[in-house]
């Protein structure tokens, strides 16, 4: 079988690198010619080009490209494509790219691979990214049968772990897992660099462990997915920004009233909620 990939990044390389190793034929397009002269020496596609009509011989196309251009891609697309042909995404965001791609091409598949890294480009591209992690497909009720199938299986293939929901519960959920994750993470780096004392920046740049790498990592990576999943995920991000801000309010009136009761019964709380979070 041809597999297309659109977009030779850290999840279009990934997934080029794990099928092709699985036997498959993996076509690549990217839009600069050194990343694909960069994915065909790594090993990740079998042959590589600028031009999107080399996805004429692909039977399931992977569109790995930043949120943005998934739309006008499919649009481009289309005209080499044949009516058998699977198209699937793996934007992190899933009711917009659904309303927008389903309409253009009938056999379309949303999906989003719920694993990352903090690095992005061909050289972030890893083997077995997906391994154990949850992959989920977004189809609607007029999603062929067979093409959701097969993008399931090829999910299993790379290792993951089906999972099927609504595009806008998918969106829902994610603002509270990920993208306000990702704008916690960077504000509270960008609340430290607002120390006015630049011993002091320095002093806990140097004591910086542990702690601070956890809760740094989501929102030091790449700025443009950060800015991609607020734009495509607005609505929900803001109602989970509103929420968490109503939390944080929360916790710094006990603080000031030295409320440490009321503080303790907050932490014991959210140390039980963790646990409920498949992590
Ligand atoms: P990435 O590492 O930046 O890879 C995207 C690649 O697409 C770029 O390297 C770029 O390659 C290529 N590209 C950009 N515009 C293009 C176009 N118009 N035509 C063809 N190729 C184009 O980004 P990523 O992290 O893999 O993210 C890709 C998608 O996966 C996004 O939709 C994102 O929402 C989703 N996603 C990301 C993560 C994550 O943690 N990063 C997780 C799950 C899903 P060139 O070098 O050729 O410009």
């Amino acid at each position: 079988m041809n597999i297309g990939i659109v977009g030779l990044g850290l999840i279009g390389g990934s997934i080029g690198l794990d099928l092709r190793s699985r036997g498959f034929n993996i076509l690549g397009v990217s839009s600069r010619q050194q990343t694909c002269d960069r994915a065909q020496a790594r090993g990740v596609v079998n042959e590589a080009s600028i031009h999107l009509s080399l996805m004429a011989a692909a039977d399931v196309v992977f569109i790995c490209t930043p949120l943005g251009s998934i739309e006008p891609i499919v649009r481009e697309l289309v005209p080499y494509l044949s009516p058998d042909t699977i198209v699937t995404d793996v934007g992190s965001v899933k009711t917009p790219i659904v309303q927008a791609v389903s309409p253009l091409w009938p056999n379309f598949v949303g999906g989003h691979p719920m694993a990352g890294t903090a690095e992005s480009g061909i050289e972030a591209a890893v083997p077995d990214l997906f391994v154990g992690r949850l992959y989920v497909v977004t189809p609607t009720a007029q999603t062929p049968t067979l093409a959701v199938d097969k993008v399931e299986e090829i999910a299993r293939l790379l290792g993951a772990k089906v999972y099927r929901c609504e595009p806008i519960e998918h969106d829902r959920a994610v603002a509270w897992i990920s993208h306000l994750p990702l704008m916690a993470s960077a504000t509270l780096v960008a609340a430290c660099d607002r120390e006015g004392d630049r011993d002091i920046v320095n002093l806990a740049q140097h004591l910086a462990s542990s702690g601070f790498r956890d809760t740094s990592r989501v929102g030091g990576g790449n700025p443009e997915l950060g800015v991609m999943v607020a734009k495509y995920n607005r609505e929900e991000l803001l109602r989970s920004l509103s929420i968490y801000r109503d939390s944080l309010d929360e916790f710094i009136t006990d603080i000031e009233a030295q409320n440490w009761q009321a503080l303790e019964h907050k932490l014991k709380l959210t140390q039980q909620a963790r646990q409920n979070y498949k992590l």
